[in-house]
C-alpha cells in the first residue's frame, strides 16, 4: 500500500481491483447500521464514505455517533449534492456565482423557464442521478420530455466555457483545495452523445487562468461552507466544485459531496502527501494544522474503458484481460467464482491512468495502457486531454 500510515484497509463492498490491497467485506454500503458495525468490529481509525448514496443515507452520521472519525458530510449537508434545488438555495444565500435557475414541478412552469432562457436548454432532475439526470440540448422537445419524466426539475441558464472540477478537502471550516482537473462527461469524441458518469480526465490544467483556485476558494468554497455552518449543518468531507469558466468568471455548475470519478484518479496520481493523514485531519477537525500538500511535477491522464452499450444499456459478463498492470483502476468488475476470471459488471468497467513529465507524455502513456486492455466490444474516447495538449481550449471573452 502506498500510504505508510495505513496498516490495514477494508473495502465494503469493494471490487476485485481494490481487493488486491484491501480486505473486502460484503456489507450493504447504504445501510448505516451495517457499515458502523463493521467499523466497530475492525477497530477502524477512519471511515471514508465514498459514494453519494451512503452519504445521503446518513452513513457518516451513524459512524461518527459510534465515536469513529468519518470522512464524509452528514446526510443534511450531503443534500448539497442530493438536491439541486437545495444547492441553488444555499448558493443564493451565500452569494455564490452560478447559473440563474428555476425549480419547476409542472408543465406550465417548465415551459416558462425554457422560454426565459432559450436554447441550449439545461434540465436537471432534482434528485440523485449520479451525474446522469442532466440533459443539455438544443432541442426543445427533448428538454420538455426529460422534464416530464422527472418529478421536480431545475431548469437553468446555459453556461458557456470550459469545465473545471475542483476537489476541496474540508473539516467544515478549514479547506484545502486539490489540483484542478477536467473530466469528459459525454460518451463520444468531440463531446458527442449522451452524458455519462465521466469518460476520462486530466490534471493539472495548463490553460487555467492564473489565480483560479484562489478565486474559487474565496468566492465559492468559503462562502458556501460559511452558509452551511450558519444553518447548523457544517459540511465536513470532500466538496467537489464543478465549474464553468465563463466570460464573467467561474460559475458553479454543480456541487458533489464526495470524490468524483474519474478526476480522482488523476488528482491522486499527482498527490505526494499521504491521503489517509489528510482525510483523518479533515474528519477530526484538525485540517488547519495539516502541513501544506506536496504535488508531483508533470501531469496525469486517465481514460475510461466502457462496456458495449454504455451508457444506455451496458452489457455485462464479458471477460477482461490486461487489467493487472499498474495504473489500471477497476470500477464495474467481478471475479467469476468458477475460475477466477475477471468479468465486466457495469457500464464503466475500468480506467487506465498514467503520469508523465507533461500532459502529452501522460496522455500517450494512458492510451498505451488502455490499448493493452482486452474487453470485447468495449469503447473509450480517443480525445481525452487532446485539446489541452494542442492548446485548443479557449475561455470565452
Ligand atoms: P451536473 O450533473 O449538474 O454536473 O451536469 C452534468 C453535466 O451537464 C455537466 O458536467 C455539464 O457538462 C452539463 N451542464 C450542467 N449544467 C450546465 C449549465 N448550466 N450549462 C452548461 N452545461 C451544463
Amino acid at each position: 500500500m502506498a500510504d505508510p500510515s495505513v496498516e490495514v484497509l477494508f473495502a465494503a463492498p469493494g471490487n476485485p481491483g481494490i481487493g488486491t490491497v484491501a480486505v473486502l467485506r460484503d456489507v450493504v454500503p447504504t445501510d448505516p447500521t451495517e457499515v458502523a458495525a463493521l467499523a466497530v468490529e475492525c477497530g477502524a481509525d477512519l471511515v471514508v464514505v465514498g459514494p453519494e448514496a451512503p452519504l445521503v443515507a446518513g452513513v457518516a452520521d451513524v459512524v461518527r455517533a459510534k465515536g469513529i472519525p468519518a470522512f464524509g458530510p452528514s446526510a443534511e449537508a450531503a443534500r448539497l449534492e442530493g438536491s439541486k434545488a437545495f444547492a441553488k438555495d444555499v448558493m443564493a444565500a451565500a452569494g455564490v456565482p452560478t447559473a440563474r435557475a428555476y425549480t419547476c414541478s409542472d408543465a406550465e412552469s417548465v415551459g416558462r423557464a425554457l422560454d426565459d432562457f432559450g436554447a441550449p436548454y439545461v434540465v436537471k432532475d432534482d434528485c440523485l442521478a449520479a451525474g446522469k439526470g442532466v440533459v443539455v440540448t438544443e432541442d426543445r422537445a427533448v428538454a420538455e420530455q426529460h422534464a416530464q419524466g422527472c418529478g421536480q426539475v431545475v431548469i437553468e441558464e446555459y453556461l458557456a466555457g470550459p469545465e473545471v472540477s475542483l476537489f476541496v478537502v474540508t473539516d467544515g471550516e478549514a479547506a484545502v483545495p486539490l489540483l484542478p482537473a477536467q473530466d469528459f462527461k459525454r460518451v463520444g469524441d468531440g463531446d458527442s452523445g449522451p452524458n455519462t458518469g465521466g469518460m476520462g480526465a486530466y490534471a493539472p490544467l495548463p490553460w487555467a487562468p492564473p489565480g483560479l483556485v484562489d478565486e474559487v476558494m474565496r468566492d465559492i468554497v468559503h462562502p458556501t461552507l460559511a452558509e452551511l455552518r450558519r444553518r447548523g449543518t457544517p459540511f465536513a468531507g470532500l466538496l467537489y466544485v464543478g465549474l464553468a469558466i465563463t466570460a464573467r468568471g467561474p460559475r458553479v455548475i454543480e456541487f458533489n459531496a464526495r470524490f468524483g470519478d474519474p478526476e480522482t484518479q488523476v488528482v491522486l496520481a499527482l498527490l505526494e502527501t499521504p491521503l489517509a493523514g489528510l482525510l483523518h485531519a479533515a474528519a477530526t477537525g484538525e485540517l488547519a494544522a495539516h502541513p501544506p500538500l506536496r504535488w508531483r511535477d508533470g501531469a496525469a491522464v486517465t481514460v475510461v474503458v466502457a462496456a458495449q452499450g454504455y451508457p444506455a444499456k451496458p452489457r455485462t459478463g464479458d471477460v477482461i484481460l490486461g487489467a493487472e498492470r499498474p495504473g489500471v483502476v477497476q470500477a464495474g468488475t467481478v471475479r467469476r467464482a468458477a475460475d477466477g476470471a475477471l468479468l465486466s459488471a457495469g457500464g464503466r468497467v475500468l480506467c487506465g491512468t498514467a503520469t508523465g513529465a507533461d500532459l502529452a507524455a501522460a496522455r500517450d502513456a494512458a492510451y498505451t495502457l488502455v490499448r493493452g486492455i482486452e474487453l470485447a466490444d468495449s469503447h473509450h474516447r480517443s480525445d481525452i486531454a487532446a485539446a489541452a495538449v494542442d492548446g485548443r481550449i479557449d475561455i470565452p471573452r
